[in-house]
Order: C-alpha cells, then sequence, then structure tokens
C-alpha cells in the first residue's frame, strides 16, 4: 500500500527527516520537539518554527521503522525505475548509522541489498545484479573497487569520465562494476571499498565527512523486451558533512575539503530545487555530484532525501539550515 502511494503520487521526491537521539549526557529539554511530520524548532520563548516532511523519524525510531518507508523505493528499482537515496545532514548526525548502521543494527545499504535479491529471487524474470562504489573527493571521482578489478591494474588508475548517452543514461567510463550473486559477497565488497576511502586512513568520522560515499547497485532483467529499460540501478549516498565551512575554523586542506563539499550540496540543491518547480533546465551540470546522479535523479526516478539533524542547542544553527535545504526541496 505505502508503495502505490510512492508510485501514484506527481512528484517522485520524498523528504524524510532523522532527528538524533540525545546523549545520556546531554542536556534535557532540547530545542528541537518532533512528531511524525513536523520537527518544530524553539526558536525563543515565544517563537517557534516548524517544517514538515513526508516523515519524521524521531529519537526513538528505529532502523526497522526507516527501512519500512525505504522498501517500496527498493521495489521500484525491479519495476523498472532508478532510484536514488541520499542521507543529508551536519557530521556527527547519523548520515552514516542511517545507511550503513552498526553490526547488530544493520542500516539501509546492507537491507536493501538484502531487499533486491530477495525481489530477485522472487520475479518470474531472470536478473543480474553489479555491485559499483566510489567516492567524490575534492571534486574527483575515485573507485573504490579497483582493487577488485578483474582486469590487470595499470600503475595509474584509468581515469573516471561521465558521460550520458542519447537516452539520457548516464555511465561512468572505467569504473569496476562487479557480477554479484548473493548478499555475502556485497557485503565483503561493500567493507573493502570503505577501506579504500581517500579518507580512511586516519579513520575519523570528521575526516570521513569531507568526501561523498556513493554504491551503485544495479539490476538487469534478462528476456524482458517490453520493459523500458533492461538495467535500472540504485544509488545510496552518504553525503559529505553539510556544516558550513565558513562557520567553522578550518584552514589549508580542511578548508579546501569542506569548500568542495559545500559546493556540490549546494549544486545537489539547486537541481533538486529546479526539478521540484518543474523549470525547463536543471543545473546537474555544476557538480560531479549531479553529474553522476542525473539519470537517478528527477524524471520518472525515485528520489528519496534524508535529512538528518541533531536535537541540540549547541548545533541549532546547523539544524536550522539543513531543515531549511530540505524545504528547498519540496
Ligand atoms: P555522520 O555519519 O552523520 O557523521 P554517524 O552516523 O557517524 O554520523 O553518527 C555519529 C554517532 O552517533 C555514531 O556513534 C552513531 O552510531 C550514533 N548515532 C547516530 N544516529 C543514531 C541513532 N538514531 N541511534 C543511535 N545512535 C546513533
Ligand atoms: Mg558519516
Amino acid at each position: 500500500q505505502i508503495l502505490n502511494e510512492f508510485l501514484d503520487l506527481k512528484g517522485n521526491m520524498r523528504v524524510f527527516c532523522r532527528v538524533k537521539p540525545l546523549g545520556a549526557s546531554e542536556k534535557l529539554r532540547p530545542p528541537v520537539a518532533s512528531d511524525t511530520r513536523n520537527v518544530i524548532i524553539k526558536l525563543s520563548e515565544t517563537k517557534r518554527k516548524t517544517y514538515n516532511f513526508d516523515r519524521v523519524f524521531q529519537p526513538d525510531s528505529s532502523q526497522d521503522d526507516v527501512f519500512l518507508e525505504i522498501e517500496p523505493v527498493i521495489k521500484s528499482v525491479i519495476d523498472g525505475y532508478n532510484a536514488c537515496i541520499f542521507a543529508y545532514g551536519q557530521t556527527g548526525t547519523g548520515k552514516t548509522y542511517t545507511m550503513e548502521g552498526l553490526p547488530n543494527s544493520p542500516g539501509i545499504v546492507p537491507r536493501a541489498i538484502k531487499g533486491l535479491f530477495k525481489q530477485v529471487e522472487e520475479s518470474n524474470h531472470k536478473f543480474l545484479i553489479h555491485f559499483s562504489m566510489l567516492e567524490i573527493y575534492m571534486g574527483n571521482l575515485k573507485d573504490l573497487l579497483l582493487s577488485q578489478a578483474t582486469k590487470p591494474i595499470s600503475p595509474i588508475p584509468p581515469s573516471l569520465s561521465i558521460h550520458a548517452d542519447a537516452n539520457g543514461e548516464v555511465d561512468i567510463d572505467n569504473l569496476v562494476n562487479l557480477k554479484v550473486d548473493d548478499f555475502n559477497q556485497v557485503f565483503k565488497l561493500y567493507k573493502e571499498g570503505c577501506r579504500n576511502r581517500a579518507t580512511a586512513s586516519t579513520n575519523s568520522n570528521s575526516v570521513s565527512s569531507r568526501s561523498h560515499c556513493m554504491i551503485r547497485v544495479s539490476v538487469t532483467c534478462l528476456g524482458a523486451p517490453e520493459r523500458r529499460r533492461e538495467t535500472n540501478k540504485i544509488w545510496l549516498v552518504d553525503l559529505g558533512g553539510s556544516e558550513r565551512v565558513l562557520k567553522t575554523r578550518a584552514t589549508g586542506r580542511r578548508f579546501d575539503e569542506g569548500k568542495a563539499i559545500n559546493l556540490s550540496l549546494s549544486a545537489l540543491g539547486d537541481v533538486i530545487n529546479s526539478l521540484q518547480r518543474k523549470n525547463s533546465h536543471i543545473p546537474y551540470r555544476n557538480s560531479k555530484l549531479t553529474q553522476v546522479l542525473k539519470d537517478s535523479l528527477g524524471q520518472d526516478s525515485k528520489t528519496l532525501m534524508l535529512v538528518h539533524i541533531s536535537p541540540k542547542e549547541d548545533d541549532l544553527c546547523e539544524t536550522i539550515c539543513s531543515l531549511n535545504f530540505a524545504t528547498r526541496a519540496k
């Protein structure tokens, strides 16, 4: 039933918000309150501002609650749509928790992959599934599965270039694209990809937040000429932290990294905003992020944005920025 709702509505964009739980030592009575559709910000004793969403996951929402709302998107990929799910928000608000999750509390990525295999098994058609993983760091694409390439790797990694064919289908030349047969195989690749991130060396959250981590799962339906497209894909994206670098005291490389993230996130916001307004020109070209996602954002693709916010007083400025970003997407 949720599925039909998603497919029938005119727009294909859903904007959800997830509010992180407060830590045990954190002050009670945070300035952020929520119900299943609204986030209410207490600006002063007398002033409140309400932001509404297609769905709000409150601090006590579980990974199950989140996935229940995501499942229809997974199903739509098998049914012939492209899709894109991305986690947006300030560093530390739970993007990776939502996307990857923890070993005892798996997030969207493992559940979506399991879900896809299950759907394929239950389908009357035969499907091939392929997996790719890349990172966008300082405005450049980096293949995270180069170490798994089946062809011998040259000392200089082949350059990844994005191209769109006459039908507007996007592909990335030279990106390693591995045929996968079961969940465990994919999950091993995913872990390997995480280890290969440019920012993995220090492994600190603040550093991994300076790049976008993108997973592509594509499904090819064999022997079904009636389908609009042979291959559909879903992108699962853990975006770089949205905190504004000018407000932090970052300098040097850290500043440049933050600036690159800020630029691509604002390009993403501009694309989504233009799509929602049905503008004739959609500014996909302004960032690598939006070029890669071009055929999975807008048109008949299913797009789901999960905006993450912190309920803490100290984070209020960034929280309001994230809520404003989400509002532009509607
Ligand atoms: P981000 O990826 O946005 O920087 P993380 O996902 O790394 O943030 O989250 C920061 C910390 O908060 C992690 O330790 C994570 O496990 C925890 N956390 C985030 N969201 C939740 C949640 N909804 N429930 C429990 N723990 C969470
Ligand atoms: Mg993270």
